[in-house]
Formats: structure tokens, C-alpha cells, sequence
């Protein structure tokens, strides 16, 4: 298999760049919080974050965008980082198969969510790391911004507003989990550490970088442990798995890579011990996966010969 070059990540960027700029068809932006439905779903970036934070870039790379479902993967290795294996006793990891906001298995399932990144785990997640830090979003952005190096990254209070006026479902969704004993805070205070953690803006550099540490199986920008190497082996398991909603097989199947989506058009994607990527195009598929995200990550790994397969 040929090895490819630091030096290589530039070219093939730029070449993915223009494929996709050749490719009609992008879907469509996300509407149902009206605060997405604004950017142009042709918008495209891509970045590539090797381990010692070089950053390769193309098109919009640098443009922030709302981060959305990318930012439960961080909530997700935090509080596992601060409870350990007990946070799996209140979550789940298996696919689930229905749509991100989906209530029905819940019922099943004794209020316990399927997985962390469907938002019924995610708001177990953000409960547990609410009740154990005090400020769940705040612990993220601070997060965000050591492992970036960006000290402006912040949320997008008009996407939090969009989101809260919109929140009924997730509203739904805590509530019913409350009543099975597996939400911990009073579901206002929840909702607004969660749709607080979602609204946060950053770019593909941003988030490329932010990914790092599980790429480095575990360790943070400055050299610090966050994760064992167990965890950030099960941190990258479940992205594989259960990353892009429901179509996490197709995903694996094209990319082959652990990833994670948002409705933002953000996807972010980790090639273990040696980068991370974050592509940026805000036209969805009818999963809620970014078309022209998709289709560079398919062309990086096919390019590159990196992937986990
Ligand atoms: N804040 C969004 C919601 O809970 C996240 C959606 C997503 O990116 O999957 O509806």
C-alpha cells in the first residue's frame, strides 16, 4: 500500500476542491432551525490536522459554521474522562437505526438511549457532565478553545435562541428520560446547556484540531492525557458506528472512517496515530448528512489509502 506524505495532503485537497466544485447536486441546507437554513448548501471547506496541529486547508476551511451534533463527540470523551465506565450504565452503544431526534426506542428501553449521538444520548451525556462540572457548555468551549488554539470561538446566540424557540422534541425527549430516572438536572437547565453546546460556531481548522486528541489515542494539544488509549479506541468505535445518524454503514462503507455529523453540514473524521479531518458543506442529504462532505472524505481515503480498513 503506498504511504502517503505529509507534503501530499495539500495537493490532494486542492484536488478534492475541485471535484467537488465540478459536482452539480449539493442537497439542502437544514431548515428546521430557521437560523441554518441561511448558508448556501454549495459553500464547501475541507482541513486536515496532522498530530503536532499543522493544518492543511482548502476553500472555505477557515469560515465558522455552527458545529451542531459534532460537538457530542467532546461532551461524550469529557464526561468520560470524568466518570469513567459508569456513564455507559445511562447510554448505550449500539446503532440505532432512527432518526437522530427519534423517541421510539426509548419506551423499549427502559428510558436508556440508545447511543451518545443520537440527542437522546446526548442529553444523558450533557446531563452527566452538567451535574459533574456545573456548566457543561462551559467545560466545552473551553475544551474547544485550548485544543484549537482559537480563544474567539463562542456560541451563536441567535442558533441557541433559533433552537430553544424550535426544542420541543428534545424538550420531549428529556422529559420522557426524566420520568425513567436517567435525567438528572431540571430539563430547562438541560436544554440550555444543550442547545448552548450546539450553537458553538467554529471552522473546519477549528474542529480538525479539536479532534486531535483522538487521533493521539487520548491525548490532549498540550501533551496532557484526557483519554486512556482504551477510551479514545471507544470514543472512535462508537463515531464508526453510530457518528453520522442513520447512515453510519453507508458512511463506513464509502469513508471508512470514525466520523461524526451535524445538521450544521459539518463532519469531522479521525485517521487513528495520524490526522483528523473536518469537511464544511451545508447542503444535507435525507439523512442530515452533508452531500459534498461525504463525497470529500470518500475521495480523501480512495486518494490517500487512509483509512482504518
Ligand atoms: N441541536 C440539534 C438538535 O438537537 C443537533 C442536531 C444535529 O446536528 O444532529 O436538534
Amino acid at each position: 500500500m503506498m504511504t502517503i506524505m505529509s507534503s501530499q495532503f495539500q495537493p490532494v485537497l486542492d484536488s478534492i476542491l475541485a471535484e467537488i466544485e465540478r459536482t452539480p447536486g449539493r442537497g439542502r441546507s437544514a431548515d428546521y432551525i430557521p437560523a441554518l437554513a441561511a448558508f448556501d448548501p454549495r459553500r464547501f471547506g475541507m482541513a486536515v490536522a496532522e498530530l503536532d496541529g499543522t493544518v492543511y486547508g482548502v476553500g472555505d476551511w477557515q469560515q465558522p459554521f455552527s458545529a451542531q451534533s459534532i460537538t457530542k463527540v467532546f461532551t461524550l470523551a469529557l464526561d468520560l474522562a470524568r466518570e469513567g465506565d459508569e456513564l455507559w450504565e445511562h447510554v448505550g452503544r449500539e446503532p440505532s437505526g432512527n432518526p437522530f431526534n427519534s423517541l421510539v426506542q426509548l419506551e423499549y428501553e427502559d428510558g436508556i438511549p440508545r447511543n451518545p449521538f443520537i440527542n437522546a444520548g446526548a442529553l444523558v451525556v450533557t446531563d452527566r457532565l452538567q451535574t459533574r462540572s456545573g456548566d457543561a457548555a462551559g467545560e466545552l468551549l473551553s475544551f474547544l478553545r485550548a485544543e484549537s488554539g482559537n480563544l474567539a470561538l463562542d456560541f451563536d446566540q441567535e442558533v441557541a435562541a433559533s433552537e430553544t424557540a424550535h426544542g420541543d422534541r428534545n424538550a420531549a425527549l428529556a422529559h420522557f428520560m426524566k420520568s425513567y430516572g436517567n435525567i438528572d438536572n431540571d430539563v430547562p437547565v438541560l436544554l440550555d446547556q444543550y442547545f448552548r453546546q450546539c450553537s458553538i460556531a467554529a471552522s473546519c481548522a477549528d474542529l480538525a484540531l479539536a479532534t486531535g486528541f483522538l487521533a493521539r489515542h487520548g491525548i490532549r494539544a498540550d501533551g496532557s492525557r484526557l483519554l486512556s488509549r482504551s477510551q479514545a479506541k471507544q470514543v472512535n468505535a462508537v463515531m464508526l458506528t453510530c457518528g453520522t445518524y442513520d447512515a453510519a454503514g453507508e458512511f463506513a462503507y464509502r469513508v471508512g472512517l470514525p466520523g461524526k455529523s451535524g445538521v450544521g453540514g459539518g463532519i469531522i473524521a479521525v485517521v487513528p496515530g495520524r490526522c483528523t479531518l473536518c469537511v464544511w458543506s451545508p447542503g444535507l442529504d435525507e439523512r442530515g448528512n452533508s452531500v459534498a462532505g461525504v463525497a470529500a472524505l470518500d475521495r480523501f481515503t480512495t486518494l490517500t489509502g487512509l483509512s482504518v480498513f
